[in-house]
């Protein structure tokens, strides 16, 4: 049993020394030794789900239903007749049902269950001296994290170092104005809200860095002790699944007053008997009513979520699985999502020289080029001074690191900076003695808005800024450049651009770096100190080729009637050169964010309908795009990392946020997390959202029919005077085990092969269309044929009334598995191979209906219970061609309204 963290200590109230003293840690955080004896004693770092509903409170929600209620009297009145047989299998299907939707209830959960874990947050901590990327349950009290903007709180923490640390901390105080933090300590009686140098779990940091130490973890966390869960998958169901179901308490509703109606109608006007008109009219409810629809809709629905999380796209909001499959428009960002974020410099271009950097990869292996030929690193730094301070800067100015193992080499922090590591290692430096020998003092961290990086270092009788980023930005910092020999001469702006506009046509990412001496004992960085008077060292230019799947992915989006649109923050031209390789068009011209700044809301709105690329564009640029393409009324899917990215990803019909770069702050904003950061994985998911919902079709399309084709055979009965075709028992039997079985099966069905060929479903379009409307309405007068015909059949052929009816139950079943065939493909022919062949699970599901519907038939005690009668095998014949009259009839209907052009969309 884990030890209580102690509630009472005032971590706000001390210094941040005092603390980490309290804490037995320190600055460099804690050793493995102690994180396992802490882990040991206080538990993870996690907060107890929410209480699981008792068996028994899940069982009542099962049986808080109106077709149990009219279930439950059916079997009292039938008691009370004293036909026991009938209650007691009606009281079977009681049982049958709750337990049904009990399991399917615990087999959703399952699958959202495993998905909450593909989201559990991380932490970057320091143990052992050494940064590293944890699993936030495994934090204890002393750890020592590192915290940047997008990130979320995972445990409580005191603030030993911050810098323009701002924390929005709306889950627990409810203020929606980010907090300025700092480390001084505040007074003893000061509310949460105004303990500056104390930051909380789950919530956000909006702005800055920061270093602090965890004073609490799990229930100790504040928020644990107000009890608050933070989901992290939301519970409950989709619009399409909310109409559905109030569809069923409507259809209920109409179901039990015609069965009303039907029951005085046999009695005052037919003059039946009460008892006979009650099983009758309960027949009806049963036989109308679609018993197994909801919980097979849920299924479908919590399939298609685990089919997505194998594919790498982990829903979070359940309706973006239906929205899914209606996005006309994806907004990707380039780098990482489209591109293979596998950075390597080819190019190195300084004033008046050039170098070529060959090799590929972080491996610092790789000829350095000079003037055609292969150089020694140490000749080439040795003829320029400027080669050598642009390495030294790519070095500095860098927080990434690069690690051997086994002849690999892996990167630790952002691929753009791992690039210039390696070019730094190709000519002949070790980044890793520079950064002792030229201590880093200060920094202005990269961020999205500025496009630039500044460190400060301390160098021979003074101090260095070095600075890397955007060239046009930094070429507008620069006010000289650094020739070979060391010379400084005024900057030549135009010819600057003129390399970058080469590089980028070729695809390339361009950084610029630049320098300037800043007066002795400075130690701190400010914006000033980096706007004017640099001097600039030259450029590097970077391939980041697309991804493969990225390419085919964007085609199949094209066929599916999808734009793919790139926003990025890199350069427009090369931006576009991006988007030629992927296939995105020959000829796209990028709109810049500068010029989107220059448009109203009407401009915005037609440069959007047809733009592919959108470059040097900002997240508030993103926010207001999407707002743009959904007044044009598209259905938009956005992708997002950063902190800044979170409005956009709400904004967004779907928002799609990065697992692997993206921040807690994204991933919380997104209704879809992407696990591999890949492109790919959106349009899997689009194909996975209409795969669900064509399932859902096929589920209605499959189960309305048979419930109408019954209960018309009921009525017509009642209203002919005629004895009923199926009894009630009998109808449910085929209502809770074949057509369950059956549309089960529907709820697995694979993609259809031209599910990526259709154009986008409307997203009005509703799920009862005029086409599944009439099929539902034609099916039924079919099925209603079947089970009349048949069962007249038997009569006129001197057959006992147990034995047409037996036939009639068989026929429906039979037409039922023949329909189930039709059903699998909506729109396409059905007589394919593969239609024929069908799947495992359908075969399975036929082989175990089949066997059923023998012991129905031929098993004695069946036969006691269902009033069955066994038949001659000749008649069987008869049953499975009334199916296949159904299946033929069916594609028949198929071609005519294709040819008609009056197919479901
Ligand atoms: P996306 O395509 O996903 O929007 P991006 O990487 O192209 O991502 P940003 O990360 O916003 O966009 O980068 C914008 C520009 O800032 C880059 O084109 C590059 O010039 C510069 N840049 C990127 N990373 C760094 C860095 N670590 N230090 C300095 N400048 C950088």
């Amino acid at each position: 049993m884990p030890e209580q963290q102690s509630q009472t200590n005032r971590w706000h109230a001390r210094q941040a020394d005092e603390a980490l003293r309290e804490l037995e840690t320190s600055n460099t955080g804690l050793t493995h030794e102690q994180v396992q004896e802490r882990l040991y004693r206080y538990g993870p770092n996690r907060l107890d789900e929410a209480k699981p509903a008792s068996v028994l409170q899940r069982l009542m929600r099962h049986l808080n239903n109106v077709l149990l209620y009219v279930l439950i009297a059916a079997a009292l009145v039938t008691a009370l007749m004293g036909h026991w047989v009938d209650t007691f299998v009606i009281l079977a299907v009681v049982v049958l049902n709750v337990a049904i939707g009990f399991v399917q209830e615990g087999k959703a959960e399952k699958a959202l269950q495993a998905i909450r874990h593909l989201l559990a947050p991380h932490a970057v901590v320091l143990r052992d001296g050494r940064q590293q990327d944890i699993d936030a349950a495994e934090l204890v009290p002393g750890d020592v994290v590192l915290l940047a903007s997008g990130d979320s709180l995972p445990a409580d923490v005191r603030l030993l170092q911050a810098r323009n640390l701002r924390i929005d901390e709306a889950a627990l105080t409810g203020e929606s104005v980010p907090v300025d933090k700092q480390v001084e300590a505040v007074a003893d009686d000061a509310p949460i809200g105004d303990r500056v140098c104390m930051g909380y779990a789950g919530t956000l940091v909006t702005q800055g860095q920061a270093r602090a130490v965890v004073v609490a973890t799990g229930a100790a966390t504040e928020i644990g002790r107000i009890g608050r869960m933070l989901e992290s998958v939301e519970q409950g169901t989709t619009p399409l699944l909310r109409k559905m179901e109030e569809f069923g308490r409507v259809l209920t509703m109409v179901i039990l007053a015609t069965s009303a109606i039907l029951f005085l109608f046999g009695t005052l006007i037919r003059g039946m008997g009460a008892g006979e008109m009650f099983i009758a009219a309960v027949g009806l409810a049963v036989a109308a009513i679609p018993e197994g629809l909801p919980a097979i809709m849920t299924i479908t629905l919590a399939i298609g979520v685990q089919r997505m999380a194998t594919r790498n796209a982990v829903i979070r909001r359940l309706p973006a699985v239906e929205t899914l499959g209606s996005v006309t428009v994806i907004c990707s960002d380039k780098t990482g999502t489209l591109t293979r974020n596998e950075m390597t410099v080819q190019e190195v271009i300084c004033a008046g020289q050039s170098l070529v950097v060959e090799g590929a990869g972080y491996a610092p292996q790789g000829a350095l080029v000079f003037e055609g030929v292969a150089i020694e690193p140490v000749a080439l730094l040795e003829r320029s001074v400027a080669f050598l301070g642009l390495m030294e800067a790519a070095a500095l100015c860098n927080d990434a690191s690069l690690h051997e193992t086994d002849q690999m080499w892996t990167l630790a922090g952002d691929p753009t900076e791992g690039a210039l590591l390696t070019l730094a290692m190709k000519a002949g430096l070790s980044p890793a003695s520079l950064k002792v020998d030229r201590p880093r003092l200060d920094v202005i961290p990269f961020e999205s808005e500025h496009r630039f990086m500044a460190t400060l270092h301390t160098t021979d009788g003074g101090s260095e800024v070095l600075v890397k980023g955007a060239p046009e930005r930094i070429l507008s910092m620069c006010s000289h450049q650094l020739m070979a020999d060391g010379e400084e001469l005024a900057l030549e702006p135009a010819r600057w651009h003129a390399h970058v506009e080469a590089q980028a046509q070729a695809g390339r990412r361009v950084l610029a770096l630049a320098r300037r001496r800043l007066p002795n004992g400075k130690d701190m960085l400010g914006h000033e100190d980096v706007a004017s008077e640099l001097t600039l060292l030259g450029l590097v230019a970077i391939i980041d080729p697309p991804r493969e799947e990225a390419i085919r992915a964007v085609a199949q989006c094209g066929a599916a009637g999808i734009r793919v649109v790139m926003i990025t923050g890199d350069h427009g031209v090369t931006a576009s050169a991006i988007a030629r390789q992927l296939g995105m068009g020959d000829d796209v011209k990028a709109i810049t964010g500068p010029e989107l700044e220059q448009m109203d809301e009407a401009a915005m709105r037609q440069a959007v309908a047809e733009a592919r690329v959108f470059a040097r564009a900002s997240p508030e640029h993103k926010l207001r795009l999407v707002r743009a393409l959904q007044a044009n009324g598209e259905v938009v899917a956005m992708t997002g990392d950063g902190v800044n990215d979170a409005p956009a990803l709400k904004q967004a019909d779907v928002g799609v946020a990065m697992g692997m770069k993206g921040t807690e702050a994204a991933k919380q904003a997104g209704s879809i997390v992407l696990a591999d950061d890949n492109f790919a994985s959106i349009a899997h998911a689009v194909e996975e959202g209409r795969t669900v919902y064509d399932n859902l079709r096929k589920t209605v399309t499959f189960l309305l029919p048979i419930n109408g084709g019954e209960s018309l055979s009921l009525l017509l009965a009642v209203l002919l005077g005629i004895a009923l075709p199926i009894t009630p028992v009998q109808v449910l039997w085929v209502n809770m085990v074949s057509s369950v079985a059956l549309a089960m099966v529907l709820a697995f069905e694979p993609t259809e092969a031209d599910v990526m060929q259709r154009p986008p479903r409307r997203p009005d379009e509703p799920m009862l269309s005029r086409f599944v409307i009439w099929r539902i309405f034609f099916v039924s007068a079919l099925f209603l044929a079947g089970i009349f015909g048949m069962y007249q059949w038997m009569l006129s052929q001197g057959a006992t009334v147990e034995a047409a009816r037996t036939v009639a139950v068989n026929t429906l079943v039979c037409m039922e598995v023949f329909y189930l065939f039709s059903v699998r493909y909506l729109k396409s022919p059905s007589f394919t191979l593969e239609g024929v062949k069908g799947t495992p699970r359908v075969l399975m599901a036929v082989f175990g209906v089949f066997a059923l519907q023998l012991l129905f038939t031929y098993a004695p005690f069946m036969q006691s219970l269902f009033a069955s009668e066994a038949l001659p095998l000749s008649t069987g014949i008869f049953v499975v061609l009334a199916g296949v009259a159904v299946l033929v009839i069916l594609e028949i209907e198929k071609m005519l309204l294709r040819r008609l052009g009056l197919g479901p969309s």
